[in-house]
């Protein structure tokens, strides 16, 4: 591993921080924020995302023909340090930048391409990604929602669930059953694009035990799709729906930093509340475990370098990140569990932060593969032990 940027990786990280300095909404700096969800917070975002298109700084990893700079994975993961560094608004159309541009990139036709693509890049159309159901979240191939090719136009019947920003997107990539009794449940699925705006989607938001309410139910009932929005091959689609989870794998890949950031939450907690009149701090009980917190928050980053080698010399993340997700989104929750436990009977109450982040935390050991899939992951591809028993 060797750690040094190249002259080159500097001067484009040199050259991203000195925008986001003069580019940042001061508003957004000052900590005024539009409260998370809301359609002012959709239009801010909106906002936002056109503004990193405009001065190519939204889809980094796309080809320049598409509005992107080509980045290499260097470059993505000095995008994602940088952008964390500078505390940026994120970027709402971020599931079109990093999984479904990408994808018809690769697989669209032509027209997918023209129609889609750029207002992917500027925000103008939000996506969602409607692949979990009701009986089929781990066993995707499982999934019930229908669609039948009637005339020109595919008919879409069925329920999906845990869709987050549902109730904000334009477009759906959307995985539908469209040959039923296939020889193998894998085949016979189609990669489709719903536009949501139409009477036959229904939305309904799922209350989260943190109090927000970024997840929807879906709701197809005669839906209508033109025959040519299929992506990929008709009945191929869990190809496309497999590229389209390797490239959120490669999105999300310095999920460490999200784990430094739950660590400082946990030592500021420590610095500003009191025990018995004594800082938190100060108690040797609470540093020890501090202490052996920092070490395992800096073995997740090491990790991540371990694996940001592989895909340096492989051209892909290797089966390792699937072990980085899993250690991460397990000792953040831990942390922010001790955190929440030094708040006493407080730790009950919905005054800090704190205690609401720790309940978030719960999800991100679930969503993009849960915690004992990533687990058959690292014991069949890190460890070579033999496979799961799989229907
Ligand atoms: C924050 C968040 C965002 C999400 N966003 C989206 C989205 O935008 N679009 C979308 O389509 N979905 C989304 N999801 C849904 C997510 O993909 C599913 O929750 C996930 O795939 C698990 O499926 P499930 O909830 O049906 O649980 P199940 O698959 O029913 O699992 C239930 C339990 O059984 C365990 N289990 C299942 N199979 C095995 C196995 N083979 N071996 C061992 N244990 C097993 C699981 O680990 C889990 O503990 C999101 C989820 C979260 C938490």
């Amino acid at each position: 591993m060797d750690f040094t940027l190249t002259q080159e990786q500097r001067a484009f990280q040199q050259e991203l921080r000195g925008w986001l300095d003069a580019n940042i909404p001061a508003d957004w700096r000052a900590g005024k924020r539009p409260p998370a969800d809301t359609p002012e917070s959709v239009e801010f975002l909106r906002g936002w995302q056109r503004t990193l298109a405009e001065a190519r700084w939204a889809g980094i990893a796309w080809p320049k023909e598409y509005g992107g700079r080509g980045a290499g994975v260097m470059e993505q993961i000095i995008y994602q340090e940088e952008m964390h560094r500078a505390d940026a608004p994120p970027q709402i159309g971020g599931l079109g930048i990093t999984m479904f541009g990408p994808i018809l990139i690769q697989m669209g036709t032509e027209a997918q391409k023209k129609r889609y693509v750029p207002n992917i890049l500027n925000g103008q159309e939000i996506w969602c990604q409607g692949y979990s159901e009701p009986n089929a979240g781990s066993d995707l191939a499982s999934l019930r929602t229908r669609a039948v090719l009637e005339g020109d136009q595919w008919v879409i019947n069925g329920q999906k669930i845990w869709t987050s920003g549902a109730h904000h997107a334009d477009m759906c990539f959307l995985l539908c059953r469209t040959q039923e009794n296939p020889p193998d449940k894998h085949m016979g699925i189609s990669a489709i694009i719903v536009d949501m705006h139409q009477p036959g989607v229904r939305t309904r938001r799922i209350h989260q035990m943190n109090g927000g309410r970024h997840f929807n139910e879906m709701f197809f009932e005669n839906a209508l799709a033109p025959a040519d929005r299929v992506v990929g091959e008709v009945n191929k689609g869990w190809q496309a729906a497999v590229a389209v989870l390797g490239f959120e794998r490669g999105g999300s890949a310095s999920r460490h930093l999200g784990l430094q950031s739950a660590f400082d939450q946990v030592v500021d907690y420590c610095r500003t509340h009191n025990r018995g009149g004594t800082p938190l701090i100060q108690d040797p009980l609470v540093r020890t475990r501090l202490a052996a917190y920092h070490g395992r928050v800096h073995a997740a980053q090491l990790n991540f370098y371990r694996n940001l080698t592989h895909w340096l010399r492989e051209g892909r993340p290797g089966p390792e990140g699937s072990l980085g997700k899993l250690y991460c989104s397990e000792l953040r929750k831990e942390m922010m569990d001790f955190g929440t436990s030094l708040a006493g009977a407080d730790g009950m109450l919905w005054e800090d932060e704190l205690v609401e982040d720790y309940l978030s935390t719960f999800g991100g050991t679930i969503a993009a593969g849960t915690s004992e899939i990533q687990k058959n992951t690292v014991g069949e591809r890190v460890l070579g032990l033999p496979k799961d028993i799989r229907n």
